[in-house]
């Protein structure tokens, strides 16, 4: 993929742009806490959009009576920047946290999630040089962190 400059909190205000009206008629809110002054960095962004838009949608499914959708953007204490997804669905039950990043692990119905979204990103995020983990309070929500490098390794 090509690697470019991004600015992440306009990546972050696309897609929730983007998501937003599907989003609402399923009585969810996207909301965005963006810290200013975010440093620029070296990324893939169709891979970063990807990633967002599959939390994003993870999220939404969590949330079949409605809910809001945070998404935070913030710097990271060693060199990088944070993206957090934080929903008020119905969270990861304590069994099986250890198992999401894990390929075809799902809870959904069969034909409504293939378990491969979170495996993928978590094996992009491995590549160049990032992370993503999970924390959940059953039955409150659910919030996804992404810590990014100022620059991605090779991809
Ligand atoms: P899929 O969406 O196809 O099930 P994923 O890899 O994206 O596959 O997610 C794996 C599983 O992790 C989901 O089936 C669900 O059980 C759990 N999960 C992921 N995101 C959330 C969330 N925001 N809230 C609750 N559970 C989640
Ligand atoms: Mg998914």
């Amino acid at each position: 993929g090509t690697i470019r400059d991004v600015q992440l909190n306009i990546l972050v205000f696309d897609v929730a742009t983007l998501r937003r009206r599907e989003a609402s008629q399923k009585n969810i809110e996207i909301h965005e806490k963006l810290e200013p002054g975010l440093p620029v960095i070296l990324s893939e962004p169709a891979l970063l959009r990807q990633l967002l838009i599959n939390l994003i949608n993870n999220a939404m499914d969590a949330m079949p009576e409605g809910g809001s959708i945070t998404i935070s953007t913030k710097r990271d204490d060693d060199d990088g920047v944070c993206l957090q997804v934080e929903d008020t669905g119905f969270g990861i039950p304590e069994e099986n946290m250890h198992k999401i990043f894990d390929p075809f692990f799902t809870t959904k119905a069969p034909g409504k999630g293939a378990g491969l979204g979170l495996s993928i990103s978590h094996g992009i995020l491995q590549r160049i040089g990032g992370q993503v983990f999970a924390t959940s309070r059953p039955g409150r929500g659910a919030t996804f962190t992404v810590r990014l490098p100022l620059e991605a390794r090779a991809m």
